[in-house]
């Protein structure tokens, strides 16, 4: 199959495009479309022989749920039921964190195929601010699922050259609006109640929306011991120990050092600023700094995927070296990645 790649200006008037995109996805087929994060994979939401081909080109275990795209906040209650004591925090989230990058888990309705969600009882409903995605929702008139478009396990693709090089060949069309502007996934969050019968969330996945801007709105909880509904299955990009991990072995090292260098084998380094005592040593033969000079958490998430491929795509590194980021605000997301991405994929 020849991959399309359509080039949109969100500035511009791109209704032709999410219309051609729209008619694909109501036809059955998976069209790549960007998202402020990373570009998804889309499928109609209520197609499940759609959302089945995602899982397929994906090759993406059927233990992972999706998320739902929405054109706007109001759509959620098309696909889930907020329960009477969450609607008040679900409204004050949806109206400080969307559209952007922030997906919440909710009971879902009985219109959701099991395919989306794994068969749990809930459903992960997102509004992204990229008009692309929402743009598409809208004409589509359905929820679109969508998940990173890249093979299951791999690294999420930040640009359309990225999604060619993932998926190129197996799906229509990818809609190419450049780079992501955040580069992480989104932030995945559980609302519940405490246990003093406080309405609260859980983080299931750390992203842009950091801990740290949540808290101002509720309070967060640890996910409990005892596996609810919204924590059984789904333990997959998100949860799975080993994840977003390039081809070749990644190691995290503290940019103080120190590290010790094998013979024969070469060495690149990401690093934060491109100025710690550990980029200084001499044994790498790449060092890739996220942030050069001033080290701005929001650069380093932006460039992070984009700077774990280009590692991966070097002739002359055997292995990558990561250095360890603060994990305060964006930090604790790009940490989170990066362990996943060093961890034993046999583990
Ligand atoms: P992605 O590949 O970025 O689209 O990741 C989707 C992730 O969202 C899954 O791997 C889960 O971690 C999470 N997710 C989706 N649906 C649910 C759900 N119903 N309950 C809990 N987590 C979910
Ligand atoms: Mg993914």
């Amino acid at each position: 199959m020849e991959t399309r790649v359509l080039e949109i200006d969100p500035l511009e008037d791109c209704r032709a495009a999410y219309k051609e995109a729209a008619a694909l996805l109501a036809e059955g087929k998976l069209v790549a479309i960007p998202t402020e994060t990373v570009y998804g994979l889309g499928a109609d939401a209520f197609n499940a022989d759609a959302v089945a081909e995602v899982f397929a080109v994906k090759e993406r275990p059927h233990f992972d749920p999706l998320i739902c795209h929405l054109p706007n906040a109001r759509a959620v209650h098309e696909i889930a039921e907020v329960p009477e004591e969450l609607r008040g925090l679900v409204d004050k989230l949806a109206a400080e964190f969307w559209p952007g990058p922030m997906t919440l888990v909710l009971p879902r309705k009985a219109c959701v195929p099991d395919i989306v969600t794994s068969g749990l009882p809930t459903v992960a409903c997102r509004v992204t601010s990229h008009e692309a995605m929402r743009g598409v929702a809208k004409a589509l008139g359905h929820p679109v699922a969508a998940p990173s478009a890249n093979r299951f396990g791999h690294i999420s693709p930040t640009s359309a050259a990225a999604v060619l090089k993932e998926l190129g060949g197996s799906i229509p069309l990818v809609l190419d609006s450049g780079a992501c502007s955040e580069g992480l996934e989104s932030t995945i969050l559980a609302p519940c109640m405490d246990d003093k019968g406080n309405p609260a969330v859980r983080i299931l996945r750390e992203g842009p929306v950091t801990r740290e801007k949540i808290r101002e709105i509720c309070r967060v909880v640890k996910p409990s011991k005892r596996k609810d509904a919204e924590e059984t299955a789904p333990n997959a990009p998100g949860q799975l120990k080993s994840h977003y991990a390039p081809a070749k072995p990644l190691l995290l090292c503290n940019p103080r050092g120190p590290f010790q260098p094998q013979e024969g084998v070469s060495y690149g380094l990401i690093s934060y600023k491109g100025e710690s005592k550990l980029a200084e040593m001499d044994c790498w033969t790449q060092v890739m700094p996220l942030s050069p000079g001033s080290g701005r958490l929001a650069e380093a998430a932006v460039r992070l995927f984009a700077v774990m491929r280009a590692m991966d795509e070097c002739e002359d590194v055997d292995v990558i070296v990561a250095e360890e980021l603060p994990t305060v605000g964006l930090g604790a997301a790009m940490m989170d990645r990066l362990t996943r991405a060093s961890a034993d994929r046999n583990s």
